[in-house]
């Protein structure tokens, strides 16, 4: 049988035009590009229904608003299609890829994000590969996850970064396998895949107004400058890090200053700068001075991940030190548990 397959269409350059201000999304634009490239009606492509969102956004404009809309009109339409694409712009797809899965719980069925770097009206488009790869991988291979297919891999939403501003690989999953890679096959690496809880039904867990934010440590960073970002009524911040979680432990102002945050119920979730590898703030004086004052380890969640974790969770209404727990516990696949980390195989 033929499956099915809805595509969110959210903005991004894939259907953008060129205007005189650059390229901008338009209405119907992409449905009538598609139209007219015959690939996309070939017997072994799946059907599919375009859902075109509105207003159509350069995804520098997304937040989790638009998570929160994209996560229901999956979860209204989730009986009626096989699986669904979310075609998306590449700025910021990591977060929202590092969002849904938080936000699908119990998801049963492939949602996987695209997009492109050149527009796919272009004669040299990336588009046209990674939308018709994404459909290819929904027509072979169950994989009931959130991931994002780009160039050719298929990475774990939750695991992804943008690396490459230009490039046709602009993704990485520094810290977790690829699930799949495209080539002349479409290779699926089926033990890294999470299964669906059994008997389950998809539930949307809404977002709230959460306050939460991102520092990068920088040599010579003030006290009073950390103290600023982390004023009522922030409530989450993750806090990057040098090397395996290493921060300016003697500058006892600054320690005071997360000490007070700590006390106040401020959760600081610590993540390296550094594209790969996980923090350890045992390893290092000036990693458990952080430990100290409270801040929490994210182990080897990206940035993005443990963002789009904090909005989650404060968004549960939980108690904080339900929140503490659930910071270092793996929940959709985003984190490495210490014990499974000389299990993974990187391909
Ligand atoms: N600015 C675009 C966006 O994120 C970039 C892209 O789609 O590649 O919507």
């Amino acid at each position: 049988m033929r499956k099915r397959v809805c595509i969110l269409y959210t903005g991004g350059t894939i259907g953008m035009k060129p205007t005189a201000q650059g390229y901008a999304p338009q209405s119907g634009y992409l449905r009538q590009v598609m139209d007219a490239i015959p690939e996309f009606r070939a017997p072994e492509v799946p059907e599919y229904s375009i859902h075109e969102f509105d207003p159509l956004l350069d995804s520098s404009n997304m937040g989790p608003r638009h998570w929160q809309s994209i996560a229901q009109t999956i979860a209204d339409l989730e009986q009626d299609f096989d699986g669904f694409i979310v075609i998306h712009g590449t700025d910021t797809m990591a977060y929202t890829a590092s969002a849904l899965p938080f936000m699908l719980d119990g998801l049963a069925k492939p949602v996987i994000l695209t997009g492109s770097q050149i527009p796919l009206s272009q004669v040299r488009s990336d588009g046209r590969d990674n939308l018709i790869t994404s459909l290819m991988v929904i027509a072979q291979a169950p994989v009931p996850e959130v991931c994002l297919c780009f160039g050719n891999r298929l990475l774990r939403g939750c695991r992804t970064t943008k690396v490459d501003a230009a490039g046709f690989q602009a993704f990485d999953s520094p810290n977790y396998p690829d699930l799949g890679h495209i080539g002349v096959h479409i290779t699926i690496h089926e033990h890294l895949i999470r299964s669906p809880k059994a008997f389950s039904t998809l539930l949307v867990h809404p977002l709230s107004e959460a306050k939460v934010g991102a520092l990068r440590l920088f040599p010579g960073i003030s006290a009073e400058l950390v103290a600023n970002v982390l004023r009522s009524p922030l409530q989450g911040l993750v806090l990057e890090t040098y090397g395996m979680g290493n921060g300016p432990s003697t500058d006892d102002a600054l320690m005071d200053v997360l000490t007070k945050a700590h006390e106040r119920g401020v959760i600081m979730v610590n993540c390296t700068q550094c594209l790969r590898g996980t923090v350890d703030q045992s390893t290092y004086q000036a990693g458990s001075a952080l430990a100290e004052c409270g801040v929490i380890s994210g182990q080897d969640m990206t940035i993005e991940a443990a963002l789009a974790k904090l909005i989650y969770l404060f968004s549960l209404n939980l108690s904080l030190q339900e929140i503490q727990k659930a910071i270092v516990t793996n929940l959709r696949g985003e984190l490495t548990p210490a014990d499974e980390e000389s299990t993974l195989v990187y391909v």
